[in-house]
C-alpha cells in the first residue's frame, strides 16, 4: 500500500476544518475572540508504551494524552495532526490504531486534519489544537488556603503497567491503555480553579509544578488520596499509596480551588490537601504527623 492510499484508507475523512487532509497545509478558523491552545506529545514504542500494547490502545493514548493537556487548560479541542513513523504498513495494525485514535477524536468533536507518514521505528506524535476564552487555566495561580483536588483515582495506570507489558487485559491494564481525558471537568473549572495540571508524570511531580509556578507550598493528606478498589486489591494499601504518589500516566486533573468553592467540587472530585505559604510539598499521615519521604515522578532525562 503506498503512502497516499494508506492516508486515504486510515486517516482521511474528518470534517471540522476549512481545509483538511490533502493539501500542503490544513486551514482552520479559530472561534472569534478565543485563544488557540496547542499541545504536542510523542509516544515512542518501548519507552512510552510496552511493545505488547494493542494498536487500538496506542491510537487512543496518543490522542488522549494530548487532549488531557487541553483539559488542564480548560480548553475545548477542535483539531489534531498526526506524525506517524512506522516500520511497515501492516493493515491490521493500522486499522486498530486508526480506530482507537479516531473514535476518541470523534467522541470529543476533535478532527484529524493533517499529518506526516514516514518509515522507521514506531513513533507516534500527535499535536492537538483547541480554543479557550481567556483566561485559560494555568499552573500558576494557586493561593495559600486553597484546597487541592484530584479528578479521579491515582496510581491505577502505573499499577496496570506490568499487566499491560505482559499483554494481559485487566481493569488496571485498561486504565493504562485507555486514559480518559477530563475535558468536561477542565471546562467546568474555568472561573472556579485557581490552578490546574493533568497528572501525567505522577501526582507529586505534577503538583510540584503547580506549587513552583504559583510560588506556594502544599500539605497533602496521604489517607485522602483516592485509590481504586482494583489497585488496592492488586498491590495492597501501602504500595497503592506509593503508586498514587509517584506513578504516572493517570491523566486525571489536579487543581486548586478557593476554600469557598470546595463544597461544589466534593461531589465529583477528591480533596487531598491544602495550599500553604511555606514552599514545598509536605505529606501528612492519618494522625496528621508529617512523613519524611522522597517521592517523585517520571523524568525522561
Ligand atoms: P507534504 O509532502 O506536502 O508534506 P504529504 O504527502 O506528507 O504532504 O501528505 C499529504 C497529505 O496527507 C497532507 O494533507 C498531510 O497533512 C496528510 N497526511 C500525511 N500523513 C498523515 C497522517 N498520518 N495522518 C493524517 N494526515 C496525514
Ligand atoms: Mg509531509
Amino acid at each position: 500500500m503506498d503512502e497516499f492510499a494508506l492516508i486515504a484508507e486510515y486517516f482521511a475523512g474528518d470534517a471540522g476544518a476549512v481545509l483538511g487532509i490533502g493539501d500542503d497545509a490544513a486551514l482552520v478558523e479559530v472561534p472569534l475572540g478565543q485563544q488557540l491552545a496547542v499541545a504536542v506529545d510523542t509516544l515512542v514504542a518501548g519507552r512510552h508504551f510496552p511493545e505488547a500494547t494493542p494498536p487500538e490502545a496506542i491510537g487512543h493514548r496518543a490522542l488522549a494524552v494530548n487532549l488531557s493537556d487541553l483539559a488542564a487548560m480548560g480548553a475545548t479541542p477542535h483539531w489534531y495532526t498526526l506524525a506517524l513513523t512506522l516500520p511497515e504498513a501492516e493493515p491490521t495494525w493500522l486499522a486498530g490504531f486508526s480506530k482507537g485514535l479516531r473514535s476518541l477524536g470523534a467522541a470529543h468533536g476533535c478532527a484529524l486534519i493533517g499529518g506526516d507518514t514516514t518509515r522507521g521505528s514506531l513513533t507516534v506524535t500527535v499535536q492537538v489544537m483547541g480554543a479557550v476564552t481567556a483566561p485559560a487555566l494555568t499552573r500558576g495561580g494557586a493561593c495559600p488556603g486553597d484546597r487541592v483536588f484530584v479528578g479521579g483515582f491515582l496510581g491505577d495506570a502505573a499499577g496496570g503497567l506490568n499487566d499491560a507489558a505482559q499483554g494481559l487485559h485487566s481493569a488496571l491494564a485498561s486504565r493504562f491503555h485507555y486514559p480518559q481525558p477530563q475535558l468536561a471537568l477542565g471546562q467546568a473549572l474555568r472561573h472556579v480553579a485557581t490552578a490546574c495540571i493533568d497528572v501525567s508524570d505522577g501526582f507529586v511531580a505534577d503538583l510540584n509544578h503547580v506549587l513552583r509556578a504559583s510560588g506556594v507550598g502544599a500539605e497533602i493528606d496521604l489517607e485522602s488520596l483516592p485509590l481504586s478498589p482494583e489497585l488496592v486489591a492488586s498491590v495492597g494499601h501501602e504500595a497503592a499509596q506509593r503508586l498514587a504518589l509517584s506513578g504516572g500516566d493517570d491523566y486525571v486533573l489536579c487543581f486548586t480551588v478557593p476554600a469557598e468553592a470546595r463544597a461544589a467540587c466534593l461531589s465529583a472530585c477528591h480533596e487531598v490537601g491544602r495550599i500553604t505559604t511555606e514552599p514545598g510539598l509536605r505529606l501528612r499521615d492519618r494522625d496528621g504527623a508529617f512523613i519524611e519521604e522522597v517521592v517523585d515522578g517520571y523524568r525522561h532525562f
